[in-house]
């Protein structure tokens, strides 16, 4: 159970919070900054969407 990889670099992960998450802290930060900018666009889409569907 102690040998949990991060998902990303495959550096070993030592800290519990990085071993739940399945990814290391540096690469969590880097994850959630793609992570929100992709938010941001799927946002706009899913506005489209709907304003697609009401009609
Ligand atoms: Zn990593």
């Amino acid at each position: 159970m102690s040998n949990q990889r991060c998902k990303l670099c495959g550096r070993k992960l030592k800290n519990w919070k990085s071993i739940q998450r399945g990814m290391g802290s540096i690469c969590e930060n880097r994850y959630l900054d793609k992570f929100y900018k992709s938010q941001q666009i799927t946002l706009e889409s899913i506005l489209n969407d709907k304003t697609k569907r009401e009609r």
